[in-house]
């Protein structure tokens, strides 16, 4: 297999996977794919009995398959305020919360269900998991605490989708992701435990159609609950795709593919039919939210192709990723926001040899990602989107020289297969920018990407002459 380059500084995080992939643990392309396809559901999709029923009717198509489910909407972010208002001694905040939607689980599975009988299995999943989350209002708060309440989302979706499919009579099982699904101590997935623990599970129901799964969760070194970060389903089918060694892995969505552009700010976006492994991560990394970043990679590595689905448009062909492009030019624009900016500027970088590496060792030592870079002889720019340690890593930068902090930033990404373009390419780029107030540059980094940062301000007005310019 050839070598895997990094895309971006922070794609090193992901190196211990890189590496159990490409060492021969995961075990490649060569290896006869597995005749199952793993299809995968977000939050709306599941976020309303009638979705769920919506879902039901795709999957049972009479081929085998394994399901991965997010939590029905909303209901993540609601485990992470029960659990923050825990943290601060909200208790009651926190139990009003837990009621609210505790009666919108109630009112899901008087809806859900043909008969009494799953009705009341279901209200029995609904009153454990609820008991389980109050049980913490009243023991002191550990990190422990926010990983297992934001677990019970995916625990309530797929045993209540459990529950239906059983009753309209398919054979389904649900495997538990707890019992499958590892990280290491880096909170990085760890393939060959989750291969041969899912393996193991797998076959020990060898018959059944459907095996549904929940995304998100999964344990660490010391079997503790944890999980893959928001969003982090996506990344649990594609795990579990190149574990199994799956022909297809399948993302469900509420949108029919990768947009060209963002279709919240600009008018006019258009679907891409195709892609490339190296260009659908550009653009899930730089902002198109569409697909949580870290899901090409295991199927970049294993060569499984990855389709991106509308639930509530199933007949649209979506967006496929593979490792054929199709053909070169701009794909689509994407952009990220929250960005922040920060210019070191240094005599003593003048001539000097090690300046550079000085400067990443304090990201390093923070576990900060760098997303952009630009140097000229005397001053250095990057940026970064997790500001947890902005105040310790600026701090430090000072011994260099002076340090200048621009927040509000976006990331504005263009995406495609470019280094085969005609010349003239940069200059289409810049004029179609003419009036954007351009703080930093990046070209030439990656062949399937130029980045722009403009200030947030800015991004809609950007993303909209891009279109204009480049993509119509
Ligand atoms: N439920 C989790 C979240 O909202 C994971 C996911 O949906 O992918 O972030
Ligand atoms: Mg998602």
């Amino acid at each position: 297999m050839g070598k895997v380059k990094f895309f971006h500084i922070c794609a090193l995080n992901l190196s211990p996977l890189l590496r159990q992939l490409s060492d021969g643990e995961g075990q490649g392309a060569e290896v006869k794919k597995l005749n199952m396809k793993v299809y995968k559901f977000g939050g709306t999709s599941v976020g309303s009995p009638d979705n769920m029923r919506m879902v039901m009717k795709i999957i049972t198509d009479g081929e085998q398959k394994l399901v991965v489910l997010s939590a029905m909407s909303g209901t993540t972010n609601s485990l992470l305020q029960i659990s923050g208002a825990i943290a601060s001694g909200e208790k009651e905040n926190a139990a009003g919360i837990a009621s609210q939607l505790e009666k919108k689980y109630e009112k899901v599975v008087s809806e859900l269900y043909a008969n009494e009988v799953s009705r009341q299995k279901a209200m029995a999943v609904v009153y454990e998991v609820f008991g389980l989350i109050r049980s913490f209002f009243d023991i002191p708060y550990t990190e422990k605490t926010e990983k297992v309440i934001v677990a019970q989302g995916e625990l309530i979706s797929t045993q209540l989708f459990t529950l239906l499919m059983v009753e309209a009579g398919f054979s389904t099982v649900l495997l538990p992701a707890l019992d499958f699904m590892r990280v290491d101590d880096e909170r990085a997935a760890y393939l060959p435990a989750i291969r041969t623990l899912l393996a193991e599970l797998m076959g020990s129901s060898p018959e059944v159609d459907y095996y549904i799964t929940q995304g998100f969760i999964c344990r660490n070194p010391q079997g503790e609950i944890d999980n893959l970060e928001r969003g982090g389903s996506d990344y649990t089918a594609s795990l579990i795709g190149a574990a199994i060694n799956s022909e297809e892995i399948q993302i469900w969505t509420d949108i029919d593919g990768f947009h060209n552009n963002d279709p919240r700010y600009v008018d006019h976006t258009r679907k891409i039919d195709q892609l490339s492994f190296l260009e659908a991560a550009e653009l899930a990394y730089f902002g198109a939210k569409i697909l949580h970043p870290q899901t090409v990679l295991p199927a970049r590595v294993q060569n499984i192709p990855v389709r991106l689905k509308n639930t509530m448009n199933p007949s649209d062909s979506g967006t496929l990723i593979t490792t054929e492009s199709d053909g070169t030019g701009i794909k689509a624009v994407a952009a990220k926001d929250g960005i922040t900016a920060i210019k070191i500027r240094s005599a003593r970088m003048l001539m000097a040899y090690g300046f550079l590496k000085r400067v990443f060792e304090i990201f390093e030592k923070y576990k900060t990602p760098i997303d952009m870079i630009s140097t000229s002889e005397v001053a250095v720019s990057l940026t970064i989107d997790n500001t947890k340690f902005l105040d310790q890593i600026s701090e430090e930068l000072l011994a260099f020289g002076e340090v200048e902090v621009d927040r509000d930033m976006s990331i504005i990404c263009i995406v495609g297969d470019i280094i085969t373009e005609e010349t003239g390419f940069a200059s289409r780029v810049f004029n179609a920018l003419d009036g954007i107030p351009i703080r930093m540059i990046s070209y030439g980094g990656s062949r399937f990407n130029i980045s722009v940062l403009v200030p947030t301000a800015h991004k809609k007005s950007t993303l909209q002459t891009l279109s204009d310019k480049l993509l119509n």
